[in-house]
């Protein structure tokens, strides 16, 4: 039976990749103050339509929804900033004293066309800050994860940076936009045209050469923001160059969430093709209050793993994943089961990943065997050997082997192997 399309199995080595990254994860983002939390992976799809917004692609075209008995429509998550805010209203955070930070990560769900670095079930982690409009809780979330990035060994980045607007400003730009894409509506591909009337900021997303060459001559947010926006864009731009976090201003920079205002960054690779985008986010100031609660500003940031572990293959980062010393325990002849129980139980307490043959094979497949899971060392207890409370440590790489005495093996095996 085949995997479902746009999704796939993940196991060694790539398992561990994805396990270094989430303790990166849970190391900086606790750093920064953020706490770990874990909402479901199924929602009412109401609360995605309302947040990401009715006419944003996510919401048309990419998601699956269902309907459970009663028929009500549920939705895999597309992404993890819905999730969250419901869970911060549902369970009262707003009631924690400062910046409430949450931190996740886990599996998404799109139903995109696959390709490389897209997926129908991809894996994101990211994180949300509520409760303040400071332009450095903006900076602060970029620059965390930048350090995370870079932190990884990843080189050939970009981080772009743009201001969407708020409340006050975007409105009235929005009709102007609108104006020149009448205007223009003739150089527009089909999408565009449809865009214009439902979505126009999200035109700019639009990879069709044409449309972006009329697209040059397009108004742009950033040179209407009004003054609280433009100032605050100011700021951010300041703090990260006071942090020398290289950046720079994409003007059409759009994401693919009505809920964003201000801020919205991404950080592409120049490792990979077309999807190149690592990680997006943004602020959000309006989004708690859209779903029911009192206002209350927030940023929030999504990186996707997958498209990571791709860009770590290609700048050639070898990830250390951290693996356990192996040892084979294998039998010659009629050995005694206790001992079969509790030597390797001291060896796992030592901190030995270990292996045993379960009696069914002869010495040398058991040799064999213990070569190809890649253990350093073969543990042989032989029936003669016993005799004398010996066992023979093999030495699989050099072919070499001696005879230890089982008692001092057994207690001191980490200093013996080390
Ligand atoms: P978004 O939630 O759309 O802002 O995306 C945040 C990040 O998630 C992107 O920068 C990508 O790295 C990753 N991502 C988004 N969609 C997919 C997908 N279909 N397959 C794999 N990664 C994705």
């Amino acid at each position: 039976m085949p995997v479902i399309k746009g999704t796939k199995d993940i196991f060694s080595p790539e398992i561990g990749v994805f396990d270094h990254l989430y303790s990166l994860v849970d190391k900086i983002y606790s750093l920064y103050g953020y706490e770990k939390i874990e909402t479901p992976v199924i929602e009412y799809t109401d609360l995605f339509s309302r947040s990401i917004g009715g006419f944003t692609d996510i919401v048309q075209k990419e998601m699956f929804t269902l309907q459970d008995r009663k028929g009500r429509n549920i939705t895999l998550r597309p992404e993890g900033t819905a999730g969250v805010i419901r869970a911060y209203l549902d369970n009262n955070f707003s009631q924690d004293p400062g910046v409430k930070k949450l931190y996740y990560y886990g599996s998404m769900f799109r139903a995109e066309n696959p390709q490389k670095g897209r997926l129908r079930q991809f894996h994101q982690f990211g994180s949300e800050a509520v409760g303040s409009l400071s332009p450095l809780l903006d900076a602060e979330v970029i620059f965390m994860n930048w350090e995370l990035l870079t932190g990884l060994g990843l080189k050939n980045l970009a981080l772009e940076v743009n201001s969407v607007g708020c409340r006050l400003c975007r409105p009235s730009y929005t009709e102007k936009l609108v104006q020149f894409l009448n205007k223009n509506s003739g150089a527009l591909c089909e999408n565009c045209r449809t865009r214009k009337d439902s979505n126009p900021l999200r035109v700019f997303d639009c990879k069709n050469p044409e449309c972006q060459k009329a697209f040059e001559r397009a108004p742009l947010l950033t040179d209407h923001l009004c003054k609280e926006c433009s100032g605050h864009f100011q700021e951010v731009k300041q703090i990260l160059e006071q942090k020398n976090i290289p950046y720079t201003v994409h003007k059409q920079l759009v994401r693919g969430f009505d809920y964003y205002t201000k801020t919205v960054f991404e950080v592409k690779s120049g490792s990979l093709g077309s999807q190149n985008a690592l990680l997006g986010g943004g602020r959000y100031d309006y989004l708690v209050e859209l779903l029911g609660g009192a206002g209350a500003p927030a940023v929030g940031s999504a990186a996707g793993m997958e498209r990571i572990i791709l860009a770590l293959e290609e700048e050639g980062v070898k990830v250390e994943t951290a693996g356990l010393k192996r040892v084979f325990v294998a039998t010659a002849g009629t050995v005694d089961r206790t001992l079969l129980l509790s030597l390797p139980d001291r060896l796992r307490r030592q901190g030995f990943q270990t292996f045993l043959s379960y009696g069914e094979k002869g010495l040398k497949a058991q040799l064999k065997e213990a070569d190809r899971l890649g253990c350093g060392f073969c543990l042989i207890l032989g029936e003669e050997e016993l005799k004398r409370n010996a066992v023979i440590l093999r030495f699989l790489a050099r072919g070499e082997q001696k005879e230890v005495p089982l008692e001092e093996f057994s207690s001191r095996a980490g200093s013996i192997l080390s």
